[in-house]
């Protein structure tokens, strides 16, 4: 039986984050290895530069880094297709054609690009670039470039699959059966929130603890977490469910922990900076074999690039074939 392929990415405009780990790049990994599926996964520079157009260097640094996560965190390149999306023409091919099955208001209406126009407003001003408001079409071409049938994502990207299924009901309306139509897939945590209470965590939202951050840099950021406001003294009781620090113990600690947590907390038998501390060994405690990994990559530049190479050169191959389809259900076959 054919496997089902499943395609994903990370923009590289910084290093991967608990976010990105918990949200999606876990599900990416207990997939492979399954081994029931194709994996392709792609750094998505040309996504990156929609709003990152005047600062390629920064672009150009992260797909290194993206790479080494994914490398250090259980991407394995014998399993999973890693590509770099710009290498690949085709998708850019793919993106013109969709653009006519979109309409501009339909862009507009999207919640995630609505909300990111909303947090960019320094870079865009009153009005949005014709490449950021039409990225959700690009990441159509990345999806349907690989016939990939399942798209382990976060919630936030959530409306941008949609906007690829609308895209593809109606290229297959107009030219005939030729695209697949995908299904996202959800994390338990779909959205993890920021440690500042934020309701998401994001690169560009400055609230990001990264897979590959040192034990001072867990510590300087878990100490400064949002708690309880209304608990001044240590043994005021709190309420432990508006504390971003009971939230992430929740993503790292096992139960136990958690139902002390929670009781201590709200009898007030449980300091927060005590609470802090021991959240920041159980972060340690599970960042500490990536990072040691990443140690491995990062002496190792060429033998990630080289990954990225073979991983693209495979990817353009099966690109090649869906633009073969697409251009002859188009009738541009000649
Ligand atoms: P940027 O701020 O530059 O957009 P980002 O932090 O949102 O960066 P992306 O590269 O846009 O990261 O997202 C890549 C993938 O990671 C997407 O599938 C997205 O849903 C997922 N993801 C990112 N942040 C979170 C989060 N806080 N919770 C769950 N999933 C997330
Ligand atoms: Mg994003």
């Amino acid at each position: 039986m054919e496997k089902k392929r499943f395609l994903s990415g990370d923009r590289p405009t910084g290093r991967l984050h608990i976010g990105h780990y918990i949200g999606s790049l876990q599900n990416r990994i207990k997939m492979q290895n399954s081994g029931e599926y194709e994996p392709y996964i792609l750094i998505a520079d040309v996504q990156a530069l929609t709003d990152n157009f005047n600062n390629p260097e920064k672009v150009r640094k992260n797909v290194l880094e993206v790479a080494m996560d994914y490398l250090s965190c259980g991407i394995d390149p014998n399993k999973s297709t890693i590509y770099i999306q710009s290498l690949i023409p085709e998708v850019a091919e793919l993106t013109v054609f969709y653009s006519n099955l979109v309409t501009i208001a339909r862009l507009e209406r999207n919640p995630t690009v609505k909300t990111e126009i909303a947090q960019k407003r320094e870079l865009f001003g009153e009005s949005v670039t014709y490449g950021f408001l039409g990225y959700p079409v690009s990441q159509a071409a990345d999806i349907t470039a690989f016939e990939a049938e399942l798209i382990p994502v976060g919630e936030d990207q959530l409306p941008l699959i949609e906007q690829c299924r609308e895209i593809v009901r109606k290229f297959n309306s107009i030219y005939g059966e030729t695209l697949v139509e995908p299904k996202a897939v959800l994390s338990k945590s779909p959205r993890i929130k920021g440690l500042d209470g934020n309701v998401k965590m994001g690169k560009s939202l400055g609230n990001a603890l990264y897979l590959s951050d040192d034990l001072d840099t867990i510590k300087e950021k878990v100490m400064g977490a949002v708690t309880d406001p209304e608990r001044i003294k240590k043994d005021d009781p709190g309420n432990p469910d508006v504390c971003m620090v009971y939230y992430y113990h929740k993503l790292f600690s096992n139960e136990d922990t958690c139902r002390n947590v929670c009781e201590e907390c709200k009898a007030g038998k449980r300091g927060c900076v005590a609470c802090k501390k021991q959240l920041i060994e159980e972060i340690n405690s599970a960042l500490s074999p990536i990072r040691e990994k990443r140690h491995y990559y990062e002496e190792r530049p060429k033998e990630v690039m080289d990954i990225l190479m073979a991983g693209t050169e495979n990817a353009r191959k099966v690109a090649k074939q869906t633009m073969v389809k697409v251009k002859k259900a188009m009738k541009l076959d000649y």
